[in-house]
């Protein structure tokens, strides 16, 4: 087993001499030729320390109980990640009858991250600890139609504000992450196609951020980035089977499969907005088909129906709110129905029962334990989650709903920063990026640790 920890040792470092450019699958076969067993060896590491970094093991010993490896094994990885700098012995934890154990901690401050979270309108960005933890946030509005270039280089701008004005900033740069409104091939980390986004299609976001930060970067969409943010730091944490929906100007989802997000082939997995739900030549999408859930039941559905019911003089709390901003949005229906308005509760009700319609065929063909409702027009009033519960329920299969839960989105209005950050943590970590750092300390320094990872 020694010779093992040697291997990964030389194949790192094979790896880092040879990939002074952007690795190649080639690369990763002559490493992979070099070493007999480094596969087993990489797997017991990474499992170890996903175990003490996502806090389910605190003592070697609930790691032998928890991953089934042995005493022994455990042990070599333990020592190479103490020795490696990512985990450290802290306090001895309560004696269980023998020597107490020495508690194991992941070292969360061996570098920072950071994120942005790009929405329609707004831009939020944050620093983070490598357990996610926010250091320093700051958001603004913005026109994600203004373009890749003005949005980004004020990205740039305030990455560089966030970075002088955290104090005590951990260790160096360990990766970037940014999350859109729009569909993203994630290998390549450009938007594809994303409706909302004039100038992005195929825009090299990845390839720009690792230019200038010299760290690897991954781009999402801003549904894959809710939904990991919940899965690691919010209410999804223990589900291995979640569907997450975010309602907000449209309408998507993102998956996580038996332990891990589903992208999918191209990485547009989820994109249960555009599911064809009525046959009316005049609901017309912003995809260009007719009849799309997101056309009926997204957060610009019910803005234009709120704008409709004020100009008819329908509900006074929405008439109110025409005449003070000039127009009505989806959040001022959703805090008109949670003041009772008639009106905003039965759009509200009539969303959410089309939303709950989708996800009964969701659950009857994925059988989740959790689904998570997120997104802005969610965030206030009951009636939207009530009517996606009750249809749910009422519309799946008895077995697949017998221990469903189906929850509002936990980290509110931070949800996106946490959510980017967890990406870039997991990615960092996973047994794809870790075989190519872990022996020069870290990936600052390293943009093609991006690439491979999926
Ligand atoms: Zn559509």
């Amino acid at each position: 087993m020694a010779a093992n920890a040697a291997m990964i040792g030389h194949m790192a470092i094979t790896r880092r001499g040879s990939s002074g450019a952007i690795g190649s699958e080639s690369d990763t076969q002559r490493a992979t030729e070099r070493s007999p067993l480094p596969g087993e060896a990489l797997d017991a590491l990474v499992t170890v320390l996903d175990e003490i970094r996502l806090g389910r093991s605190r003592s070697r010993s609930e790691l032998v109980v928890r991953t089934g490896l042995s005493r022994a094994i455990v042990a070599q990885r333990v020592g190479e990640l103490i020795d490696r700098g990512l985990v450290a012995e802290g306090e001895t934890g309560p004696s269980t009858g023998g020597r107490p154990p020495r508690q194991l901690a992941f070292t969360a401050d061996a570098g920072h991250v950071l994120v942005a979270d790009l929405g329609a309108t707004s831009i939020d960005v944050a620093v983070t600890s490598l357990d996610g933890r926010i250091l320093g946030h700051h958001d603004e509005p913005a026109e994600i139609a203004a373009g890749p270039e003005a949005c980004l280089q004020r990205v740039d701008e305030l990455f560089d504000q966030l970075r002088s004005s955290t104090r005590a900033l951990p260790g160096r740069l360990w990766g970037v992450g940014i999350g859109v409104p729009g569909p993203v091939e994630f290998s390549t980390g450009r938007p594809i196609s994303p409706p909302i986004m004039p100038g992005w299609d195929g825009y090299p976001v990845r390839e720009r951020f690792a230019a200038r930060y010299d760290a690897p970067v991954w781009v999402d969409n801003d549904v894959n980035v809710l939904a990991l943010g919940e899965w690691r730091s919010g209410i999804a944490v223990g589900h291995d089977n979640v569907v997450v929906v975010k309602i907000g100007t449209g309408i998507g989802a993102g998956i996580i499969s038996d332990g891990r997000l589903h992208r999918g082939a191209q990485g547009s997995a989820g994109d249960v907005g555009h599911i064809q739900v009525v046959d009316d030549a005049s609901v017309v999408c912003r995809c260009g088909n007719i009849g799309c859930l997101e056309a009926l039941a997204g957060g610009a559905a019910l803005a234009r129906s709120g704008i409709a019911a004020a100009r008819e003089g329908r509900s006074e709390r929405l008439m109110t709110a025409l005449d003070q901003h000039g127009t009505v949005t989806a959040e001022d229906v959703s805090r008109a129905a949670s003041f009772g308005d008639a009106v905003a509760v039965a759009e509200l009700q009539s969303a959410g029962r089309r939303v709950g319609l989708m996800l009964a065929s969701v659950v009857n063909f994925f059988n989740p334990s959790l689904i998570v409702i997120g997104g802005g027009v969610a965030q206030s009033g009951d009636q939207l989650l009530a009517a996606i519960r009750e249809t749910v329920y009422r519309r799946s299969l008895p077995l697949a709903t017998r221990d469903l839960l189906i929850q509002r989105s936990s980290l509110g209005a931070l949800a996106g920063v946490i959510g980017a950050s967890s990406m870039v943590v997991d990615q960092l970590f996973s047994r794809e990026s870790i075989a190519r750092w872990m022996d020069v300390g870290g990936p600052s320094g390293m943009p093609e640790v991006a690439v491979a990872a999926r």
